[in-house]
């Protein structure tokens, strides 16, 4: 299936679909974060179609098709946050936040964040694993 751009707005695919492994609903998620997160993605087959991210830190899969075709944590560059419950993961990808800095200063690291959100100065789709603002990876506190 083609579309005519990867914007949300035309792509007529599920918004959500279940991991293969785990088996529950996760969005959607663009093939051009993929190619920003995988290691060596001109090495592995990055197919033209939608792709969705499982972010349950008890799953090992990040990536996955409705084909069933899946990258787990270690086909990653780097480890997503939203993978791991350590208190170095990182929020925050386009501004460098770890939980550790928002447990420390969780007024300053999230009004930074939603002022960057605001002003359009954030890059969640490339920079981001889950390819969508961090905003609500950001522990309730
Ligand atoms: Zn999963």
């Amino acid at each position: 299936m083609s579309t005519c751009c990867e914007s949300d707005s035309c792509n007529t695919a599920p918004r959500k679909a279940v991991c293969p492994v785990n088996g529950k609903s996760y969005p959607r998620v663009s093939r051009k974060t993929l190619l920003h997160h995988l290691k060596k993605p001109w090495q592995v087959n990055v197919t033209e179609q939608d792709w969705y991210f499982c972010d349950s830190p008890d799953c090992d899969v990040v990536y996955f098709n409705v084909n069933a075709q899946t990258f787990l944590r270690q086909d990653l560059r780097t480890d997503p946050g939203q993978k791991s419950t350590a208190a170095e993961r990182t929020l925050c990808y386009c501004f460098d936040v770890t939980a550790a800095d928002y447990q420390s200063q969780p007024d300053e690291t999230k009004t930074f964040v939603i002022d960057q959100t605001r002003s359009s100065t954030c890059d969640c789709e490339i920079r981001n694993p889950a390819g969508r603002c961090c905003l609500k990876d950001f522990p309730k506190q």
